[in-house]
């Protein structure tokens, strides 16, 4: 079990699925069998299908043992130099921003909507919760490290949030008009004309920037999920080191993606189907990627959206990856479910 996990950190890409816990006694269509297979049952009078990953996390697997297994080895490869992503793909309400930022402090009552945000309001950042999610614990982590092994001043990391929504760039840490993707002569760099670079240390500023940024993603409304998260949230660090040869620096994008499910399941018209289109070009288009990093492919297509052009320099190279896969366990989310498994399977 040991050489096992060895092999997966060393490894380019490695996919996860995460089941999150059910949120009401139901029929459940997942049973976790070890940590990395799990059985899916279509509904049928077929057996039970078996599908395996590089992880399995079962419903009560805690946020620590997900970020040690998932992030952590990342973590190690960005202090070194290198760039790395992770992602959070899944059905909208299948657990993806639960993983990736951790309990989200509810909605306040539109009464309240225009006061500013306060403990009484119910927006004060939990910063001890073991919930927490990986994009904190990253940064925490990050931090940890550089403070115990670099001489003071020697590092320095910096943090941007933006969304994807309908293939337009938005900044999550200072919300306005949409931003440009810019591209060197070369097309080897490509960067976000105006978009925040915030440095800071403190857990309690961290958390409280990421959960504002989040509540600054665009939501509609669709028939799947009142609060249905249509945009991608891409938050990335970067940490720059000064060496006796000149700064390193490294990279880390965590991607909260849009949700997966189909327009046909959401009943979109119009706008909504638009987004559904966009949405589901950037998860093909990630998915292409993915897949034919993963067969070792020479050429691999950037161009096809936004999002894989933003994460060229995360998914090339000697880049790794990490795709964690969410399902809801309720028979209920059974179609959903089965697109997640297979789209993870393609790319494992
Ligand atoms: P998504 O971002 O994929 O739409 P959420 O992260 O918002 O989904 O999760 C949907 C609901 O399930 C939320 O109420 C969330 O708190 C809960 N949830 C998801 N995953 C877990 C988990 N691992 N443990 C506890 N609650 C979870
Ligand atoms: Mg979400």
């Amino acid at each position: 079990a040991i050489a096992t996990a060895q092999t997966a950190q060393d490894e380019r890409l490695v996919v996860a699925v995460r089941v999150r816990p059910s949120l009401e006694a139901a029929e459940r269509c997942i049973e976790v069998i070890s940590g990395g297979s799990l059985l899916y049952d279509d509904g049928s009078k077929n057996r039970p299908r078996q599908y395996s990953y590089d992880h399995v996390f079962r419903e009560n697997d805690t946020q620590e043992q997900v970020y040690k297994t998932t992030t952590a080895p990342l973590v190690r490869d960005v202090l070194s130099g290198f760039n790395a992503a992770v992602f959070a793909y899944g059905a909208t309400g299948s657990g993806k921003t639960h993983t990736m930022l951790g309990p989200v402090p509810r909605k306040k009552p539109a009464s309240s909507d225009r006061a500013p945000p306060t403990a009484a309001s119910g927006f004060e950042p939990d910063v001890s919760s073991q919930d927490i999610g990986l994009m904190v614990r990253a940064i925490e982590d990050i931090f940890a490290h550089i403070e115990s092994v670099e001489e003071e001043g020697a590092c320095k990391v910096s943090i941007s949030y933006l969304e994807i929504y309908n293939e337009l760039i938005r900044d999550l840490l200072n919300p306005g008009g949409p931003l440009e993707l810019r591209e060197d002569n070369r097309g080897q760099r490509i960067t976000v004309a105006g978009l925040s670079e915030i440095t800071t240390s403190s857990r309690k500023e961290v958390v409280g920037l990421l959960l504002k940024g989040n509540k600054a993603r665009t939501m509609e409304p669709t028939a799947a999920n009142q609060t249905s998260s249509r945009s991608h949230a891409l938050l990335s660090i970067t940490v720059q080191t000064r060496t006796p040869l000149g700064t390193k620096q490294g990279r880390l994008f965590l991607t909260d993606l849009a949700g997966s499910e189909r327009a046909k399941k959401t009943k979109n018209r119009g706008k909504r189907l638009q987004e559904g289109a966009h949405i589901n070009r950037s998860l093909l288009a990630l998915g292409n990627c993915i897949n034919a990093l993963s067969g070792g492919a020479r050429y691999v297509n950037y161009r096809d959206s936004k999002l894989t052009r933003l994460l060229k320099e995360a998914l090339s190279g000697r880049c790794k990856t990490v795709m964690i896969a969410h399902v809801a366990p309720e028979s209920k989310h059974r179609d959903e479910t089965k697109n997640t498994l297979v789209y993870a399977d393609r790319a494992n």
